[in-house]
Order: structure tokens, then C-alpha cells, then sequence
């Protein structure tokens, strides 16, 4: 018998027709014998239209107020679905997530777990009772309720399969697990049987929308197995586990992600002296921009002179450029330029680590396709460009092609989006 914990996303229960089909998918699995312990995101859009509610009765909710409105989208689901499941003749229980035991730190809005305690949800599983839980929600020593960020109940089921030592943690969408590329853009990409999780952090790091990071970064830690399907099918979906569990012969390249949230911020004709990366990447802390790639060169042109460029979110660019327009006479510039019509790509495979040629394979395809490189930056399995904006489609689809991604194992598959 296997303790398995199954996460239903928003689109997977977003009305009542929805949430009596996962009942039935619930009860199936029961009475295949397995014990189980599920987790549910709110219905549909819940969780927008709750902060939109929010937005017309205020312009600055209290963050503390804020999680009290938005745990209700969960506690909404777990509290149908349960009604599903028993409907059917299986006892379940509801449980919020502060009667399941999460404990978090007084973030609220993006609070962490700090420790799980699910003796009501472990007594329900001896008994033989689907305990079924408000995911995105925990409780904090204040006994106030808090949410995990967006996309957090990935990050509950996982939590809870780890603290419970659950065979598996299955993570419900509306598409048929990860692919190889976004099949919006790329029409052959096909779905990846396995990854191991630092690819997925990659990939989710890079823009791929697939699983909330700390759940990842959860499963990684606890080593818990993630099987990312289709609430829609029986299909088998992408396996996310330790690098030792997958298939033998796992591709080079796992799969490539696309961002077009950056924008590109480069500081030309700075004095080639030390310190002033320390001020410019000081300065941009403060405000509060997450920096992602950053380049520095000596300015060819222009002796003794160098030239610092970086790319950041949209939402982090005025701030940023205002911040290094004030340090002008500071860092004694001479230009400053701000582009958000920049897209990134990143190609993400652990077999990078033992295959030489990836990146003379990449740079090729995108030489071939006739698309300027601006930015390049490494990990030890991943490689990422900056290109321009429009080109960005292209460029995903000829590295596609270039390492053999597209092709076999093709599923007819409808990408509808994260499942969140
Ligand atoms: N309902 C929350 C959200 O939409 C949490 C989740 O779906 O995982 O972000
Ligand atoms: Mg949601």
C-alpha cells in the first residue's frame, strides 16, 4: 500500500462539474488501495478575483488582511471537494492549513514553512479517511493565518508528502506534464518523461511555468518523488527525482525556457577603477531589483573605460534607472541605456556537465537562424542568451530543432497554461 499525495491546481477544480470529477479520481485511488492525502488550490481564477476585490475596497490592503481574503479561495475547495468524496461513499475530512499543522515564519503574502505537525492529518490515514487540505496556507506563531506566495499550494502538497514520507506526490494540471519547450511556441515539443530536480529549478528559475520553486526546492531536500499529470487523463506525465532513480539513458538536454519579463539595463563608459560594481550593484539591491544576468567588459572603444550591463524584471526597471541616473556624477558614467524589448532563452540538461559541444551547438543554431546574441550566462547545466524580443519565438524554435528535441514520443497535448 502507497501513501500518496495528490495536488489539484486551480483549473483542475474550478467548478462544481470539475470538482466532482477529482472526487471521483480521489475515490479511484482509494479504492485502488492506497492511503491519501490531498491538497487543492483555489477554484479557477479565485485567487485573482479575491485580490481584485480587494483592490476596489482599498489601495493598500494590509498584508495581514490580505492573507485572511486569500486563504478563503482554498478553504472554499477543500471544503467541496471533501463533500465530493464522501458523496461517493468515502469518508473524508477538510482541514485549513492550520489545522493541518503548517507552520510558517509572519511573511505574509510569501511566509515559509518552518515546520509541520499533521497528527490530525496521520490519524485520518490510519483510520482509512481521504484527509484533504486548503493548500497555500499555513499559520504563524501569532496563530494568523499566512499564504506561501502564488503558486504556493505546490509548495503544501510537497511539504506534507515530505513530512509524512509519502511514496509519491502527484501535482494535477490541465497539461500532460512538462515539455520540452513551451508548445505555444513550439508545436513539436514533446512531453519530458523525467527530470531530475535541479533541472527543474533551472527551468523554473528560468521562466518555465511549471512548479512553485520552494516545492522544488522541498522535493529536492527530502528527495520526495513528483509525478506532474494530467487531472484530465490517465496519462503517465513527467517524473521529477533524484538523478540516480531516472532512466539510464536521460537526453543531454532536457528541455528549453523562454522569459520575456527581463529588460536590460547597461551603464556605458564607467572609470575602470575598483569599487564601482560594488556601488552600482549596492545601489540596485536597495531598490530592491532582482538582478539576473550580469556583464562586464572593457569598452574597445573607449581606453580605461568599462561597460556594466544587466538584465532585471520590467516591474524593477524605472526604479533601477532612476537610482543609477542619480549616481552620475557618482560613478562618472557616460551613458546609461534601458531596453525591455529583450527575451531570454535558456537551454537546461544536466548532461551538459559530461557533453563538451553544447554551447558551440546553441551559439551554431542561433548563428544559422540568423539571430544576434546580446548577453550569454552558464550554469553548470544550464545556458542562457539574452536576444532581441523579437526573435525570441524563432530562436526557441531552431534550438529546438538543433539538439533533437523535436520528434518522437510527440503527444497530441493542448497547452492551456500552468494549471495554477
Ligand atoms: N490559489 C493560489 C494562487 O492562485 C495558490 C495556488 O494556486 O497554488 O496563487
Ligand atoms: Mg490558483
Amino acid at each position: 500500500m502507497s501513501l500518496i499525495v495528490q495536488k489539484y491546481g486551480g483549473s483542475s477544480v474550478s467548478d462544481a462539474e470539475a470538482l466532482k470529477r477529482v472526487a471521483a479520481r480521489v475515490v479511484a485511488a482509494k479504492k485502488a488501495g492506497n492511503d491519501l492525502v490531498v491538497v487543492v488550490s483555489a477554484m479557477g481564477d479565485t485567487t485573482d478575483e479575491l485580490l481584485d476585490l480587494a483592490g476596489q475596497v482599498t489601495e493598500k490592503p494590509p498584508a495581514r488582511e490580505m492573507d485572511i481574503l486569500l486563504t478563503a479561495g482554498e478553504r472554499v475547495s477543500m471544503a467541496l471537494l471533501s463533500m465530493a468524496v464522501n458523496d461517493l461513499g468515502v469518508t473524508a475530512h477538510a482541514y485549513t492549513g492550520q489545522q493541518a499543522g503548517l507552520r510558517t515564519d509572519n511573511q505574509y503574502g510569501k511566509a515559509s514553512i518552518v515546520g509541520i505537525v499533521p497528527e490530525r492529518i496521520a490519524r485520518d490515514v490510519k483510520e482509512g479517511t481521504v484527509a484533504i487540505i486548503a493548500g497555500f496556507q499555513g499559520v504563524n506563531e501569532l496563530n494568523d493565518v499566512t499564504t506561501l506566495g502564488r503558486g504556493g499550494s505546490d509548495t503544501t502538497a510537497v511539504a506534507l508528502a515530505a513530512a509524512m514520507h509519502a511514496d509519491v506526490c502527484e501535482i494535477y494540471t490541465d497539461v500532460d506534464g512538462l515539455f520540452s519547450a513551451d508548445p505555444r511556441i513550439v508545436p513539436t515539443a514533446r512531453r519530458v518523461r523525467s527530470l531530475d530536480y535541479e533541472e527543474t529549478l533551472e527551468l523554473a528559475g528560468q521562466g518555465a511555468k511549471i512548479l512553485h520553486l520552494r516545492a522544488v526546492e522541498f522535493a529536492r531536500k527530502y528527495s520526495v518523488p513528483l509525478h506532474v499529470r494530467s487531472s484530465y487523463s490517465e496519462l503517465e506525465g513527467t517524473w521529477i527525482m533524484n538523478p540516480d532513480e531516472r532512466d539510464m539513458e536521460s537526453p543531454i538536454i532536457t528541455g528549453i525556457a523562454h522569459d520575456r519579463s527581463q529588460a536590460k539595463l547597461s551603464i556605458l563608459g564607467v572609470p575602470d577603477v575598483p569599487g564601482k560594481a560594488a556601488k552600482v550593484f549596492g545601489r540596485v539591491a536597495e531598490v530592491g531589483a532582482n538582478i539576473d544576468m550580469i556583464v562586464q567588459n572593457i569598452a574597445a572603444s573607449d581606453p580605461g573605460k568599462t561597460d556594466i550591463s544587466f538584465t532585471l524584471p520590467h516591474d524593477s526597471g524605472p526604479v533601477a534607472l532612476a537610482a543609477i541616473e542619480d549616481m552620475k556624477d557618482e560613478l562618472q558614467y557616460r551613458e546609461v541605456t534601458y531596453n525591455e524589448q529583450i527575451g531570454k532563452l535558456s537551454l537546461i540538461g544536466a548532461g551538459m556537465r559530461s557533453h563538451p559541444g553544447v554551447s558551440a551547438k546553441l551559439f551554431g543554431a542561433l548563428a544559422a537562424a540568423g539571430i544576434n546574441i546580446e548577453m550569454i550566462s552558464t550554469s553548470e547545466i544550464r545556458i542562457s542568451v539574452v536576444v532581441n524580443i523579437e526573435e525570441l519565438d524563432k530562436a526557441v524554435r531552431a534550438v529546438h530543432t538543433a539538439f533533437d528535441l523535436d520528434a518522437e514520443d510527440t503527444q497530441a497535448v493542448v497547452y492551456g497554461g500552468t494549471g495554477r
